[in-house]
């Protein structure tokens, strides 16, 4: 049976910093289910927790008080609104989620891509594509022997422009496939679900090859795969829907690749 396109797992609103859309509120994102017939959506605002030490800054606003200010969370009856967060690890690989938070959230997304954060995810400035692949690959690997609740983890945009702009298919040309079979491996080990979030539409051959390499390794591991949009506005939200079926056809999933994400929150 095919993947059905029934979730957006990585959902911004208007509490994040980086949201411009003020109508990008938790109702509008559930109509936006709705008009699609989703079963289940999360929020996950940025989050950097208050009570976990970083050499870095992190933006008071993405706070719990912050991201937690949108509870509770508008339901309908054919659709779960999950509450969850997106964070990082900073320059020495610290979490931005204290244990003692974990059950706070029904999901965690962790951005080991955002790259372009000099001085918070990486300390200077990344110019070069082996630059850039190698803190892919090492992020990811400081992720996965970190003890975490996998179950509820969700690896995010891992073919994002955040690594290194319009050089970012070279950058992850120089992964070899060994290396990230070693990566995805581990994480279908440990049940993290993969985000699908590349933008498939419009992209020429050269671009797919290179930017749906990690997923296809990432399926022959037995890795689980999940939505999300990432949209900070309503215009990207409108264009959701169109873009999992095409990245769903593109990889051939079948429902059995599908990540569940059926823990929830304390
Ligand atoms: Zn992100
Ligand atoms: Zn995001």
């Amino acid at each position: 049976m095919r993947y059905i396109a029934d979730h957006d797992f990585h959902i911004h609103s208007t509490v994040s910093r980086c949201c411009h859309d003020a109508t990008q509120t938790p109702q509008s994102i559930l109509e936006y289910a709705q008009k699609n017939s989703f079963r289940k959506i999360c929020l996950t605002n940025h989050f950097w927790d208050e009570n976990v030490k970083s050499e870095a800054q992190w933006i008071e606003e993405h706070n719990f008080s912050f991201v937690s200010s949108v509870l509770p969370l508008p339901q309908d009856k054919n659709i779960r609104f999950l509450f969850g967060c997106e964070t990082d690890m900073d320059f020495n690989n610290v979490l931005g989620v204290s244990k003692e938070r974990f059950d706070c959230f029904d999901f965690i997304i962790v951005a080991t891509t955002h790259l372009h954060l000099a001085g918070h995810t990486v300390s200077t400035e990344i110019t070069t594509p082996a630059q850039a692949a190698f803190h892919w690959v090492d992020k990811l690997k400081n992720l996965l022997i970190k003890d975490l609740p996998f179950h509820k983890i969700g690896i995010a945009h891992l073919t994002t422009g955040h690594i290194l702009k319009s050089r970012t298919t070279e950058a992850l040309s120089l992964i070899p496939d060994a290396v990230m079979y070693d990566i995805f491996n581990e994480c279908a080990r440990k049940g993290a679900g993969i985000e699908l979030n590349v933008k498939t539409i419009n992209m020429n051959d050269d671009e797919k090859e290179i930017l749906l390499r990690p997923y296809f390794i990432a399926k022959e591991c037995g890795c689980r795969f999940y939505l999300g949009s990432d949209a900070h506005k309503a215009s990207a939200l409108a264009g959701a829907k169109e873009n999992f079926e095409d990245v769903i056809d593109k990889l051939n999933l079948k429902e059995s690749d599908k990540f569940l994400l059926t823990a929830g929150r304390k």
